[in-house]
């Protein structure tokens, strides 16, 4: 119930030690730049897809990072390959890649 205008957050833990990490792995391989992201939000903050939809390519990449692959299909498929986040990445990921790769292998 919420009375005070808002709600205690429910406790959310991921153990990586016993997440299904193979993809994320098969990932680092495919693009090596991967690696490099230190989630500024660049990408997500200049994503035309994100200017029309809920769509969030950082949180998807985060996800997919921690084997979290639930429902990562539906929201990759906002995502229009326009490029733009490649543009604006500091570290140089190579972000249009990442999704192309990341739609390959969670159809496997
Ligand atoms: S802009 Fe690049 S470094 Fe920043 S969150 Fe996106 S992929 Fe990572
Ligand atoms: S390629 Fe996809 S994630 Fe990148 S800016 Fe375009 S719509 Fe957004």
């Amino acid at each position: 119930m919420n009375k005070f205008g808002f709600n205690i957050a429910t406790t959310r833990s991921i153990n990586l030690d016993s997440a299904n990490l193979s993809k994320s792995a098969a990932l680092q391989e495919l693009v090596p730049s991967y690696r490099y992201c230190i989630g500024c939000g660049a990408c997500s903050a200049t994503c035309s897809a994100a200017s029309m939809t809920d769509f969030n390519i950082r949180q998807v990449h985060f996800k997919f990072s921690r084997g979290q692959y639930d429902g990562l299909v539906d929201e990759l498929n906002k995502c229009m390959l326009c490029g733009k986040c490649v543009l604006v990445c500091p570290r140089g990921v190579n972000t249009r890649a990442l999704i192309i790769n990341m739609r390959k292998l969670l159809e496997e």
